[in-house]
């Protein structure tokens, strides 16, 4: 079956054509590893799984490669102020590799509780100098770049077509208020390939231009490359990226091969919080672990990405984790009575509820659509075990781990609160309703409600 993906390059939904026959090579930009990733950013890990599962459903070997930033990303993306991963660690007063390493294994840690594949390829940029360093020399010789007193830069004067992914008139904005703080650089939009190391610089690399440490842009190229080839399948990243990033990687891959690196160009957006945008000021700022704290599985946030096509933007509410809770309570409880099933039901049945599956996943991976089909299976009156197997067949693209249990709420409960229930519980057994009541207001002071069920009594974070 055909599969058609939406390619920012082109700007319009294509059919799918690898350049291998049965292997498809897709460089994903990771994350910048000083600070802790939030639902936001794994939003973007999650379509690119997907992403990696349906082209495996329809039956292509993966080659899949992931960056891991750890020097080079300054605080603003067109190559100004600081590199991110030295204010963190003069923030937090750990070194750069202490950083860089604390926070790779708190990312990772995020990928398996959403239950992401870990890529063929993970790459970390400090590990490759010496291919960013090759393919910046490169670009010197092929009269793509050029040296100042601070940096080599690339020539975006050389291309004949630039940007070519995002929409920006470089003439208005060339004439807008975009100050430049180097002026030995030829043009506003060329960028830093490769930066001169101030004096007490902590992250620095011997160079043709003396100490220096690579610019952002230049890692994925290299490291793209070295692994991918000059030109690959796809290339994979959040939204944000097309203006800057990509469209510069594009830029130095021209100027080192001639070739633009990937066919297809597939950008995930991005996550609100109850309709706005996510930020420290308005503390909204919510990772993982704050959904596991409120006592929900991760899977919940994964089925709850699947609410929304992932190049629209997707609205993130507590209600909707709630309901989206319950969902993937009765997707779980679906499956159990399905594989517990003894009815007959027909193949054609099955058959076209597969191809429906199939068609929507490869409609650009239209997520929404696939979960309709998933719940007219998890309805069949009929409940038989073709269906169950058929649910199983679908969580290898959905990656709910349908067949395992609910995890049940995970959230720890403070020794101190967990006293306080045990003493309501003693109250309650002495009929002293005033104590018992006391107690709860105690508790529910303290962040914590208790609800008494037929099994007990509940205890939760409010
Ligand atoms: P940051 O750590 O904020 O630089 O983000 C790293 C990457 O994660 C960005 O380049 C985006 O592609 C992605 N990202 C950040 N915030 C969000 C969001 N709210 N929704 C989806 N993706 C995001
Ligand atoms: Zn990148």
């Amino acid at each position: 079956m055909d599969i058609y993906f939406y390619n920012t390059l082109t700007k319009k939904k294509e059919i799918f054509k690898p350049i291998h026959q049965k292997e498809v090579r897709i460089y994903s930009c990771g994350p910048t590893v000083y600070k802790d990733a939030t639902i936001g950013n794994m939003r973007t890990n999650l379509f690119q799984d997907v992403l990696r599962r349906v082209l495996r459903y329809n039956g292509y070997a993966l080659k899949h490669a992931m960056n891991i930033t750890d020097v080079g990303h300054l605080v603003s993306d067109g190559d100004e102020g600081e590199d991110k991963m030295l204010k963190s660690a003069r923030e937090e007063k750990k070194t750069p590799m202490e950083i860089a390493k604390h926070y790779t294994k708190l990312f990772f840690q995020d990928l398996e509780a959403l239950n992401i594949e870990t890529p063929e390829i993970v790459c970390k940029a400090t590990d490759h100098i010496q291919e960013m360093l090759e393919y910046v020399k490169k670009l010197l010789e092929n009269g793509y770049a050029y040296e100042t007193s601070t940096a080599i830069y690339f020539d975006i004067a050389k291309l004949n077509q630039y940007p070519i992914l995002s929409n920006v008139n470089i003439e208005e904005q060339k004439a807008g208020a975009r100050v430049d703080v180097d002026s030995e650089k030829r043009s506003p939009y060329d960028f830093a390939l490769w930066i001169k190391a101030p004096k007490n610089h902590l992250m620095k690399w011997d160079s043709p231009w003396g100490e220096s440490y690579p610019g952002w842009h230049i890692e994925c190229s290299s490291m793209g490359q070295k692994y991918l080839g000059e030109q690959f399948d796809i290339h994979t990243g959040g939204i944000d990226l097309i203006p800057t990033h990509h469209e510069n990687e594009i830029a130095q891959s021209k100027g080192n091969c001639g070739k633009i690196p990937a066919n297809y160009w597939m950008h995930g957006e991005y996550l609100l919080i109850d309709g706005g945008k996510m930020s420290k000021s308005l503390g909204n700022v919510y990772l993982i672990k704050d959904l596991v704290e409120k006592g929900y599985d991760p899977l919940v946030y994964r089925l709850f990405s699947y609410s929304c096509h992932y190049k629209n933007k997707l609205n993130f509410t507590w209600d909707g984790m709630e309901a989206t809770a319950k969902s993937l309570e009765r997707l779980k409880n679906g499956y159990q009575l399905h594989l517990e099933g003894k009815e007959e039901v027909e193949n054609d049945l099955v058959e076209e509820l597969e191809e429906k599956f199939h068609q929507a996943i490869n409609d650009d991976l239209n997520m929404p659509l696939a979960m309709g089909v998933v719940w007219e299976v998890v309805k069949q009156e009929k409940k038989s075990s073709k269906w169950a197997e058929l649910l199983a067949k679908f969580d290898t693209v959905l990656g709910l781990k349908i067949q395992e249990p609910i995890q049940k709420k995970q959230e720890e409960i403070p020794q101190e609160i967990l006293e306080l229930v045990e003493r309501r519980k003693e109250a309650r057994l002495n009929k002293d309703w005033a104590k018992s009541d006391e107690l709860r207001d105690l508790i529910q002071s303290k962040g914590y409600e208790i609800k008494d069920t037929k099994e007990g009594v509940e205890v939760r974070k409010i």
